[in-house]
């Protein structure tokens, strides 16, 4: 069983390309669960055809923990994908982040991770690596980081800050980046830029994805691109990617940059004018 979690800025494709990469590695036969780690709860709502209505801490404040099943907290979707949210407490009360400690521990008292699975995915929301959004890593649960980005500053300062939290834990325990995935905003030079950033920080691109409009179409029927349009050239871009996810060997304690080398080298990527 490979446990990853992928990591990335809010708002940069994780929860999009976690689910198609699951889809792609369903669709040839692998057994998967994913688990949401953002308060969100929306990391499964394209495997599920919907938002789950029922999350880890929403069931936990409703009922004592002895009373709660696997079936109340687990769904099986697209591909028979299984499918958790950890969920997070009222906005404005407690840590987000406690919300995937509770997760996985419940997951693991009521024998959510089976022998048969062949991936555990971890869909955490964070700009930085800290409190309850390490958790995936800090006990060595998820050996395997991916990190989600796009050439755009911000994504590649967050990229960068993870990577800060990630070496931590990386030194401590079995955990290594794989990779980044560049998630495309169709910035100048975006795939020069972030295969150097990358290279910079001692890890690769492990993929580029392009955008597409068919990613936005497939997300308002509550599906996938490879449910939603599986013929397409986007739905085999995300087997594309699972296939290098399925043979990446490349693992590494990624050495972040300061802020003033990102930002050159940001600037050298300027298209000229
Ligand atoms: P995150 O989980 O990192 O917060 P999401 O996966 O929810 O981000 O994606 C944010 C938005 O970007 C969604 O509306 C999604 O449809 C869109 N999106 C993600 N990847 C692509 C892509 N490759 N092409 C076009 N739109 C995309
Ligand atoms: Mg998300």
């Amino acid at each position: 069983m490979r446990q990853i979690a992928i990591y990335g800025k809010g708002g940069i494709g994780k929860s999009t390309t976690t689910q198609n990469l699951a889809a792609a590695l369903a669709e040839r036969g692998r057994r998967l669960m994913i688990v949401g780690c953002d308060p969100k709860a929306d990391s499964t709502r394209l495997v599920l055809g919907g938002l789950t209505q029922t999350t880890v801490l929403d069931t936990l404040r409703d009922r004592e923990e002895e009373d709660v099943t696997l079936e109340d907290v687990l769904f099986t979707g697209y591909g028979g994908v299984r499918a958790v949210e950890s969920g997070g407490p009222e906005p404005g009360v407690g840590c987000a982040g406690r919300g995937i400690v509770s997760a996985i521990n419940l997951l693991e008292r009521l024998g959510a991770y089976t022998p048969d699975l062949d991936y555990v995915l971890y869909d955490v929301l964070g700009d930085v690596v800290c409190g309850g959004f390490a958790m995936p890593i800090r006990e060595g649960k998820a050996e395997e980081i991916y990190i989600v980005c796009s050439g755009e500053m911000m994504s590649l300062y967050a990229a960068n800050n993870i990577c800060r939290g990630v070496r931590r834990y990386a030194e401590m325990g079995k955990t290594k980046l794989g990779g980044l995935i560049c998630n495309s905003r169709m910035v100048d030079n975006e795939r020069a830029l972030v295969e150097e950033f990358a290279s910079r920080i001692g890890t690769q691109l492990l993929y580029f994805v392009p955008r597409n409009n068919v990613v936005q179409h497939a997300e308002l029927k509550r599906q996938t691109v490879i449910e939603y349009a599986p013929t397409s050239e986007q739905a085999d871009e995300y087997r594309a990617l699972a296939d290098v996810v399925e043979q990446n060997t490349r693992f590494c304690v990624p050495a972040p940059i300061s802020n003033a080398e990102l930002e050159e080298l940001l600037l050298r990527y300027l298209p000229v004018e």
